[in-house]
């Protein structure tokens, strides 16, 4: 597994400043996709327990709200494996801090995955160029879906994030 950039302070991909990864390798290829250097899966750099370590001491500053996991696509089988490691750690490390993850796949696809014990919020589903609208809030088209997992899993239903 690989993963593309990290970046120390966001403040784009959810709430506060926040510490993001981007992963490496995603198969959808949509159009117009902000990020088309993440799609190769041979691409960037090794992900192992190193960048592990290094992510979760960025996230030790007060200042950082949480963490935010992107891509590429962190949920594709050749790369959730380590997304559901860091984000279990994560989770381990800073109960209190919030984690933030952006899929290609819709909930419904993957929502049985470990990694939605650590999770909790998702922005899910494909980037569509026709539905882009730049005022949305921390995604790119109106059929993406910003969903409060927590609250999700409690009703078994979908239920959206609100600030
Ligand atoms: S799922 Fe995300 S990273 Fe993958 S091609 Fe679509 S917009 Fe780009």
């Amino acid at each position: 597994m690989r993963f593309n950039r990290i970046r120390k302070m966001d403040i784009s991909n959810g709430p506060g400043v926040r510490v993001a990864i981007f992963m490496q390798g995603c198969p959808f290829h949509c159009k117009n996709c902000f990020n088309p250097e993440t799609w190769d899966f041979n691409d960037g750099n090794p992900f192992d327990d190193e960048t592990i370590d290094e992510v979760l001491k960025l996230c030790e500053m007060s200042h950082i709200a949480g963490l935010s996991i992107l891509g590429g696509e962190p949920m594709h089988p050749k790369n959730i494996e380590g997304t559901t490691k860091l984000a279990r750690m994560f989770k381990e490390k800073f109960p209190n801090k919030t984690l933030w993850s952006w899929t290609g796949f819709t909930y419904e696809q993957i929502k049985d995955k470990e990694v939605f014990n650590y999770i909790d919020v998702l922005v899910d589903g494909q980037f569509v160029d026709e539905l882009r609208n730049p005022n949305l809030k921390w995604k790119g088209s109106s059929n993406q879906r910003v969903i409060d997992i927590k609250k999700t899993r409690e009703k078994n239903e979908i239920v959206l994030y609100e600030d």
